[in-house]
């Protein structure tokens, strides 16, 4: 046992392991409280460090952390980063050989760990009690905690297996962790992890050096294509579809047009799975376009981009993703294309899932509210944090902020469209929004005239718009449940309660105007944010901050480790910087720790000599 006040021994372990030199926002008070034997409930949006905060007092209380983690395949990954930093961890799940596993037990009973991660799935294995039992448990850490609250989006069966923790060892501290939480959904994270009288730590989940576009689909991979091409040249990003099919199209699309992208989703081979996985942490400037399916806990920080190329279905869901932009704190871009199609398709998708009627009611709120977020002519950032019980103001850094969207008085257009409805309704039918917009424009498509829709009132009542123009009032009515999907499952249009108050005249309906869908020419303003903490460098400085990366790269290549793993480009800038000599001067750059000096100090030198 260590006689030094816990605070002194922890700031000691970040210093000299992580090599870095203070704590961040509730780090300390978070790590203080761990580490003094308290429960923990910790709030913090990606990249704010919550790995620290089971890290260090796994390190500093007696025995060994053992992190529960349903991110299988990226144990190895965490384990070997930590191994970088002469951290001993390892982890247990069921793609190990019965040997790996006997030797990792051996060396948890033999006190040889600092860290064990665990899948919550060996939890149901009585074995892996007995043998937990068997060894010193300094902490549990519960990552990921959100995925045991069952309406989140990532819902994880064997998380409510947690509870056993602090039944069996009610003296061993236990941390939960989430970057996603709603109050609804941190109470239901206390709640189900007996956690109630946790301390609870929330940071603030303003991640500013995100801008957040939301634009009018209109044909997705183009716009995707031109915004990568006039700012993202070269980048890293995540581009999420809904289907599978939509995954691989995309990805064949943008390897097309001189941009490598891997695709990645659930119905892919697990070893392609791995293997996209592994490339994408590793070789730069990579595009991965996939499924939800892919990215929970992917700490690779240099994401600079992440593309929703359909419409997420939760607020909840759309931060979690977009959280994967950025973590390294340089700009980067949260960019969604949205359209009418989305919302038909979504209510749709929701009218037919399984479940009983709260469950799609819940389902339908999670909608509303992202269409919300869609809809907005306020600052999204303000509208984002709010959903998270945050008051912020207008941050400057998403569309709706630089490009102020303008409002015009649809009342009319409104009335046009439902009025269209209530006549097909007359008759007995209901169409879908494409051939009502033919209806308003007079289009007397081969459909429209066989169907004798030319006769109606409303046939041609709606020159005023072009077609885009009309599927943008449709979208908006949709949005906001004046107007609605049925259930026919043909997603063809109905009134709602509402509709009522504006063909009445009662109720004034605001739209928003439609932006142009190209992506913007980034004016040189607006990354405002850009290089904001990085050093500055000399030409000689950026010559060896080069040399240093390029050290980096090979270095990373020969010890199978994603280059990131070695050093981050904020150390490899402060190293060129400050070309230290010794080291001694080059322990004190920020993210250079005793573990990592001692494997790679002398080559850093050596580059640094030139
Ligand atoms: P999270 O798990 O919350 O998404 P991480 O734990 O991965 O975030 O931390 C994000 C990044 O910030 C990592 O690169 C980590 O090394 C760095 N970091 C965390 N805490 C500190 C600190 N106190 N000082 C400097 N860097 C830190
Ligand atoms: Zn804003």
């Amino acid at each position: 046992m260590t006689t030094a006040l816990p605070t002194t021994s922890a700031l000691e372990t970040l210093r000299t392991v992580f090599g870095y030199d203070e704590f961040r926002g509730e780090q300390a008070a978070i790590i203080d409280s761990v580490v003094s034997g308290g429960d923990a409930l910790v709030l913090m949006p990606t990249g704010a460090g919550k790995s620290l905060c089971y890290q260090v007092p796994a390190l500093v209380r007696p025995g060994t952390g053992v992190v529960i983690s349903p991110l299988i395949a990226l144990m190895q990954d965490q384990v070997d980063a930590l191994a970088a930093l002469g951290v001993r961890a390892a982890f247990l799940n069921s793609t190990q050989s019965l040997d790996q596993r006997r030797d990792v037990e051996a060396a948890y009973v033999a006190g040889e760990l600092d860290l064990l991660y665990l899948a919550p799935e060996r939890l149901s294995v009585p074995s892996t009690l007995q043998l937990l039992d068997r060894g010193t448990i300094a902490l549990f850490a519960i990552d990921e905690a959100h995925c045991v609250s069952s309406w989140g989006h990532d819902f994880r069966p064997d998380y409510l297996l947690l509870t056993v923790l602090g039944e069996r060892w009610p003296d061993v501290p236990r941390i939960a962790l989430t970057a996603t939480a709603t109050a609804a959904t941190s109470s239901e994270i206390a709640h189900r992890l007996h956690l109630d009288r946790a301390r609870r730590f929330v940071a603030s989940f303003d991640r500013p050096n995100i801008e957040y576009r939301i634009v009018p689909k209109d044909n997705p991979r183009a716009q995707l294509l031109t915004l990568l091409r006039s700012e993202h040249e070269g980048d890293a990003g995540i581009v999420y579809c809904l289907s599978r099919k939509s995954v691989e199209e995309t990805a064949a699309y943008l390897t097309k047009n001189g941009i490598t992208a891997l695709p990645y989703h659930a119905g892919l081979d697990a070893g392609v799975r791995a293997w996209n996985q592994a490339r994408f942490l590793r070789e730069p400037g990579l595009v991965m376009t996939a499924t939800i399916a892919f990215g929970m806990g992917i700490d690779k920080p240099d994401v600079r981009f992440v593309a929703h190329l359909d419409l997420p279905k939760s607020v909840e869901g759309y931060y979690q993703e977009t959280g994967r932009a950025g973590r390294d704190g340089a700009p980067a871009t949260a960019w969604l294309a949205y359209g009418l199609a989305d919302v038909v398709q979504q209510r749709r998708m929701i009218d037919g899932s399984e479940g009983d009627a709260a469950h799609r009611r819940r389902l339908g709120q999670h909608l509303d509210a992202m269409l919300a977020l869609c809809e907005t002519v306020e600052c999204r950032r303000v509208q984002l944090l709010a959903y998270f019980g945050q008051d912020s103001e207008a941050c400057g850094n998403c569309d709706t902020c630089t490009t102020q969207p303008q409002t015009w008085d649809g009342t009319i257009a409104a009335q046009k469209v439902l009025s269209a409805v209530v006549r097909l309704d007359q008759r007995g039918q209901r169409y879908g929004a494409g051939h009502i917009v033919d209806i308003l424009l007079g289009n007397a498509t081969p459909r429209v005239t066989q169907l004798d829709h030319t006769t109606l009132s409303v046939f041609g009542i709606g020159s005023e718009l072009d077609a885009a123009g009309w599927r943008g009032v449709v979208r908006q009515l949709l949005a906001r449940r004046l107007l609605a999907v049925s259930a026919d499952g043909y997603g063809t249009l109905e009134l709602t309660e509402s509709s009522g108050d504006v063909l009445r005249g009662e109720r004034e309906v605001a739209l928003r105007t439609e932006a142009p869908t190209s992506a913007r020419k980034r004016s040189s303003g607006s990354g405002r944010k850009a290089k904001g903490d990085e050093i500055p460098l000399d030409a000689a400085g950026e010559a060896l901050f080069e040399r240093l990366r390029g050290w980096r790269a090979a270095t990373a290549k020969e010890a199978g480790l994603p280059a990131y793993v070695v050093f981050h480009d904020a150390t490899l800038r402060q190293v060129a910087a400050e070309a230290p000599t010794t080291l001694d001067a080059l322990a004190g750059v920020s993210g250079i720790g005793a573990g990592k000096l001692d494997k790679w100090g002398t080559s850093v030198l050596e580059v640094v000599a030139g």
